[in-house]
């Protein structure tokens, strides 16, 4: 399988402003030193709850908001490193699908010119054929021809990310980052969006790094799972692995909190105590440490390394020899 996007050491601080000039600078670290890579075709998914640093990163591949420090390989350029109008070209590879279409959705703009200005931006498409290539996407995305004419707030909140999406397909990217692309419509309209999206990536041999707190979209529709915990990666696997043996206990912990349909897959309820930390002032060591069942003194110490403990599955745990024992079999 070939490697389409490598992610080295990415860091995104952000700044804190304090009170007074005397006062030391601090940081959010949202996205803290985190490696990965995506395989040409996939979906990556990336879960956690909110603030645990996925959106950020999603960003700072796409340079939505700059990086603080790390490498984006992509098709063996590191992003980071491209000037203004290199990005721009870029952006016709990268493109990206917010939960909320409405609100990236030009309202006074009608589909056709807002598909129109996508291929304009990028010059994908010669102004002579943008007309037939507008019904072609139209089609792929499953909605009318009359559709062309049509404002935003016409059409309800499925047909309206199917519009995002058809915008998206318009500059034929590569990769394409979903950040939450379906958290905001109905469960059944939920896995029409999610079944256009597997058919659009097998049809253009799309890749998806797919962003989401919600454990049963991403079920759905990935092939590997990496979760996040407050800017950090503490698991990596294929999708059946993660969900059916996850070793971290903060995999677990979410895991058990969700309905699981196989019911000899049933693992006892994890509860965790208190809340997420202030990626503020982080937890030493393992910053899973204060709300982990098994911490021990080691975890406070020291910050477990993310290892492959079995094929292509990768935990960051002190202990999960150990608890991989006694918790998932
Ligand atoms: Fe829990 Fe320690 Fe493992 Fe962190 S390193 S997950 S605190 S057992
Ligand atoms: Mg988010």
């Amino acid at each position: 399988k070939k490697v389409l996007l490598q992610v080295e050491n990415l860091k995104q601080y952000f700044p804190v402003k304090t009170e007074s000039l005397f006062q030391p600078k601090t940081y959010v670290k949202a996205v803290d030193d985190i490696s990965f890579h995506l395989f040409e075709g996939e979906t990556l998914s990336i879960v956690g709850e909110s603030g645990c640093g996925k959106s950020t990163t999603g960003r700072a591949i796409l340079r939505l908001d700059e990086p603080t420090s790390g490498k984006v390989y992509f098709s063996d350029e590191n992003i980071l490193e491209l000037n203004k109008s290199q990005m721009r070209k870029l952006r016709g590879d990268l493109q990206v699908i917010f939960q909320d279409p409405f609100a990236s959705l030009n309202p006074r703009q009608t589909i056709k010119q807002i598909l129109n200005e996508a291929m304009a931006i990028q010059q994908v498409v010669p102004k002579a054929k943008r007309m037939d290539r507008m019904l072609e996407l139209l089609g792929y995305v499953g909605l009318p021809v009359e559709a062309l004419d049509r404002y935003p707030h016409e059409f309800s909140g499925g047909q309206r990310q199917r519009i995002g999406i058809a915008r998206a397909l318009a500059v034929n990217p590569k990769l394409i980052i979903c950040d939450e692309a379906v958290s905001a419509l109905d469960v059944s309209i939920q896995a029409q969006i999610l079944n256009l999206l597997k058919k659009l990536q097998k049809q253009f041999q799309l890749t998806f790094l797919f962003i989401s707190h919600d454990l049963s979209v991403v079920r759905h529709i990935s092939d590997r799972v990496m979760v996040m915990y407050l800017g950090k990666i503490v698991e990596i696997a294929e999708k059946k692995a993660l969900f059916d043996s996850p070793l971290h206990p903060y995999t677990n912990a979410l895991l058990s909190a969700i309905p699981v349909p196989n019911p000899e897959l049933k693992r006892e309820r994890i509860l965790l105590k208190g809340d997420v930390p202030s990626p503020l002032n982080p937890p030493t060591g393992c910053r899973f440490h204060t709300r982990c069942p098994f911490a021990a003194e080691k975890c406070k110490l020291e910050e477990p390394p993310l290892r492959e403990i079995e094929n292509k599955h990768f935990v960051s745990c002190h202990f999960v020899e150990k608890l991989y024992l006694t918790i998932s079999h």
